[in-house]
């Protein structure tokens, strides 16, 4: 059933198999993203141990606890002396040095100071640290004329993490300052989730190959390479199937070979004409749609659904709407089923270099040049969806909001990046 949700009520575009269907309206963007992760929800997935120098992009499946304190006692933050804050201003007597690696056998006693390193354990009895930069050397001792706060450039034992403390949380996606944590902590091997897999399948009887010459009117198969690209980027397995023809036996048979997948992407084959096949299989696989058009450019036919199991989308198979309803909807997907808890679609403002108009009603999200500061956007001058020249001259997408019409030069507008 077609449906907003897990609502089943009818289509309002005409559906290719000829069943008539209450009207229901196309979502927006936003519902359409939010149905997108009500219904995958948190996917819970198997397991499998690796080692923590393979685990960068990987999700935890479980929570890391710190090993120990860290730092495992008060450290130095700065290169200076280690003193005691009662003292200054005044000059002190240096009793020794401590280096990072070392411990300062003796107290620091009234008057008394020690040359320390950033990194170097704070000696017993010195509660500050004075930078070397405001303090004076000569003659075995120190003159520091200004004043010292207590605790000052001393990180204490334990301020970063308490022994035992949850420092990182099942569901988190590592990046390198996870790996980093997973080194600091002895961590050599970790649980994490095992990769979702995606079966990309093209469809279409005018794509070929591309080591194939095409007749003119035939078009390489690019999408399954953006959208392998795509997956892997987002954590996923991709498995790309062979091109489905446009008959019904062809296109089922290929699908059923990607259930074997976690996600099913389909490319092309969902537009309301007489050889657009997808969605006609799909029904008779018994799958649930949960939308079938959103109210998106590039992108409008894309269908979102369930069948014997497994989610599937049906992207229309223009290579920007491709490219752009994966990132917008089926990458969020892809990465719940990965057991990722989070998942992002950051969308800052930037400046528009010019002015735009766009019909409004719609959310498009079109190719542009972001600046190297983030500050400023640029629409790239396109010939439509087909168009994947323009996609490779653009870094990131402008989005222009279904409510807004007109965006004056110099006015704020959402940016996706690419
Ligand atoms: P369709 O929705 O099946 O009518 O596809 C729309 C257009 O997308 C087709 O006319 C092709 O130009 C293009 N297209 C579909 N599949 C692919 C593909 N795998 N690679 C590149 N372009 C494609
Ligand atoms: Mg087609």
């Amino acid at each position: 059933m077609i449906g907003f949700g897990s609502e089943t009520k009818g289509s309002g575009h005409p559906r290719p198999w000829g069943v008539t269907m209450e009207p229901v309206v196309p979502l927006t963007f936003e519902q359409a993203r939010e149905t997108v992760l009500r219904m995958v929800g948190s996917a819970r997935r198997d397991v499998e141990g690796i080692a923590f120098t393979e685990a960068a992009g990987r999700v935890l499946a479980e929570d890391i606890a710190a090993d120990r304190d860290s730092p495992a006692v008060a450290r130095s933050v700065r290169d200076g002396y280690a003193v005691r804050a009662i003292d200054l201003p005044g000059d002190l007597q240096v009793i020794g040095e401590v280096r990072a690696g070392e411990r300062f056998a003796a107290e620091v006693g009234p008057r008394q100071a020690v040359e320390i390193m950033t990194g170097a354990p704070i000696p017993a009895g010195a509660d500050a640290v004075v930078m070397v930069e405001h303090t004076e050397r000569g003659n075995g001792r120190v003159r520091i004329d200004g004043s010292a706060e207590p605790r000052q450039f001393i990180n204490p034992r334990g301020c970063e993490a308490r022994a035992g403390e949850v420092v990182l949380h099942a569901g988190a996606r590592l990046d390198y300052s996870g790996v980093a944590m997973l080194a600091a902590f002895g961590r050599e091997r970790v649980r994490v989730y095992t990769r979702p897999s995606a079966a990309i399948i093209p469809t279409g009887d005018e794509i070929v190959e591309t080591g194939q010459a095409p007749e003119e009117f035939q078009i390489r198969n690019s999408n399954a390479w953006s959208l392998a690209a795509q997956v892997a980027r987002a954590g996923g397995l991709a498995r790309v199937l062979p091109v489905a023809r446009d008959t019904e036996e062809h296109t089922r048979e290929v699908v059923e070979a990607g259930l074997a997948a976690d996600l099913l992407l389909l490319s092309g084959g969902v537009s309301a004409g007489k050889y657009d096949v997808v969605e006609r299989v799909l029904a008779a696989l018994g799958a649930e749609f949960f939308f079938d058009r959103v109210l998106i450019q590039p992108g409008q036919p894309l269908v979102f659904g369930r069948v014997r199991g497994k989610f599937f989308f049906g992207l229309p198979g223009n290579p920007a709407s491709t490219m752009v309803t994966f990132e917008i909807f089926a990458r969020a997907a892809l990465e719940r089923l990965g057991g990722q808890q989070e998942v992002a679609l950051p969308m800052p403002y930037a400046r528009l270099t010019r002015e735009f108009r766009h019909r409004a009603g719609i959310t498009r999200f079109l190719p542009a040049r972001w600046s190297a500061d983030g500050a400023e956007v640029t629409p790239v001058e396109w010939r439509g969806s087909g168009d994947i020249p323009a996609m490779t001259r653009a870094n990131a997408y402008l989005v222009a909001e279904a409510e807004r019409a007109e965006y004056p030069r110099g006015e704020w507008i959402r940016v996706l990046a690419k």
